[in-house]
């Protein structure tokens, strides 16, 4: 199935987080495979923003020009409160960095980086499950289920994706970049347990009649964190936080499994609530309930919007696998992590990660002492207990304005960095992490 010999390393999950470990490891000349489930690359824009530390990563793997190709370049960030700005911290001299904050589509990024992989020789295998592993001595064994379409039904014939063949893979090292709901996370039996309660977004792409400039808004409200972000072309992503919100049936179920002893399984993201230009009959995503959000918490906002060409609620939980791996198995990206939207971190730290992750793979499997990979999850738990303030709370510092102060905790995961520019921008604010 993958040519002539067994891949030395198997990436579960071609997101942007599995798409990258790949590309490290093959540019590292380590015999790699990609395998999804899905049918083809993600289609919408998610995570919309590469943070200066990303884009370094991306430049040192020789692929930052093509995926900087029409993005918005952001240079500072503002904290505002109804009232208008209440601190603004630069984005475009961070430490170290060679762009300021780049907001571009996922998809776009994942077919840079799908492209940028094709040209190593590695082609993912679409449509391709990771049903089962089991870890020995010296490989894991993977069992690969290949989704075929089916015919069904007598009265109506519809089409659906099923298992046809399956097949039998061996690799030494397996990243598990599958995702929320991650098989290698599970195969692993490793706790994913909430390190708070989950947060709900009602997110809107809006046309506007204008350039949206190239601040990141961020406005802090009592109990709400909401975020604007200048797109390329003339637009802008509102994300509004709902505190009054809650799938219940997503609830429900969420509490079912921690009753059962399932609490490190994670719930639906979205469901039937996507929608794409039209409200759908969801009254969260009207026009007018967008209009209240933005009269109510961004009054000062003077973007001319000409229509919403996209609009969805996002249930957001979050969580902190307990390690990033153990043994042959390892974990980056959403399959270890999980946290809120507003500062795409996430996705951000999810590359840094896979960076990481494939340079220890690499050494290890040249000879190294595979201690270079417990520290690799150690390291990151370290950064994700810092985001998630796990050992110790934000706190403002003397004289910072008093939106700061009240919610300098929630600020932290609206910072749109992840590993070393964290602190600092955090500090520019007014906030010690
Ligand atoms: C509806 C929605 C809205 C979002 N909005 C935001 C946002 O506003 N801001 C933000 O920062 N982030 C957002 N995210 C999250 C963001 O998309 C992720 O953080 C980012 O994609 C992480 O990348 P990843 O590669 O770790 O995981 P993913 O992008 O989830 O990729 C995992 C891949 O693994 C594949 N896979 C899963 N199971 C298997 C298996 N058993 N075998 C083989 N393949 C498998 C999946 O098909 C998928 O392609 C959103 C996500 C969703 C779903």
């Amino acid at each position: 199935m993958f040519g002539e010999s067994n891949p030395q390393v198997l990436v579960a999950g071609a997101g942007p987080v599995g798409l990258f470990a790949a590309l490290n490891l093959a540019r590292r000349g380590v015999r790699t495979a990609v395998v999804d489930t899905g049918v083809w690359p993600c289609k919408h824009s998610y995570a919309l923003a590469l943070h200066p530390e990303s884009v370094s990563l991306l430049e040192q793997a020789g692929i930052a020009k093509q995926v900087l190709d029409g993005a918005r370049l952001v240079r500072s960030v503002a904290v505002c409160d109804p009232s208008g700005t209440v601190a603004e911290a630069r984005l475009d001299d961070l430490p170290g960095s060679i762009t300021p904050l780049a907001v571009t589509r996922q998809d776009h990024l994942e077919s840079a980086l799908e492209a940028a992989l094709k040209a190593q020789g590695v082609e993912v295998k679409w449509r391709h499950e990771v049903s089962a592993l089991t870890q020995g001595d010296e490989a894991v064994k993977v069992v690969l289920g290949r989704l075929e379409k089916e015919s069904r039904g007598y009265i109506v014939a519809h089409t659906e994706w099923v298992i046809g063949k399956t097949m039998e893979v061996e690799a030494p090292f397996v990243v598990g970049a599958d995702g929320y709901n991650s098989r290698v996370r599970r195969a692993m039996q490793i706790d994913f347990p909430e390190v708070g309660g989950a947060e709900y977004y009602a997110v809107f792409e809006c046309q506007c009649a204008g350039d949206g400039g190239d601040q990141l808004q961020v406005v802090a409200g009592e109990e709400t964190a909401d975020v604007m972000w200048p797109l390329p072309g003339n637009a802008v992503r509102w994300s509004f936080q709902l505190t009054d919100y809650a799938d219940e049936e997503a609830e429900i179920l969420k509490d079912k499994l921690l009753a059962a002893g399932f609490g490190h399984f994670p719930t639906e993201r979205a469901k039937d609530r996507v929608a794409g230009g039209g409200d759908q009959g969801v009254e969260m995503l009207s026009d007018e309930h967008f209009r209240k959000l933005l009269a109510e918490r961004a009054p000062w906002f003077k973007g001319e919007i000409e229509g919403i060409r996209w609009r969805t609620v996002v249930r957001f939980e979050r969580r902190l696998a307990q390690t990033f791996g153990k043994g042959r198995m390892w974990l980056a990206g959403d399959s270890a992590h999980l946290t809120g939207p507003a500062g795409i971190q996430s996705m951000n730290a999810g590359l840094a990660e896979a960076a990481d992750l494939s340079a220890e793979l690499a050494a290890v499997l040249h000879g190294a002492p595979a201690a270079g990979l417990e520290a690799y999850s150690q390291r990151w738990q370290t950064v994700w207990r810092k985001l998630h303030q796990l050992d110790r709370a934000a706190q403002a510092k003397e004289g910072a304005p008093e939106v700061i102060r009240k919610n300098a905790g929630r600020l932290v995961a609206c910072l749109p960095a992840n590993v070393k520019h964290a602190g600092v921008l955090a500090a520019r604010l007014g906030i010690t992490i």
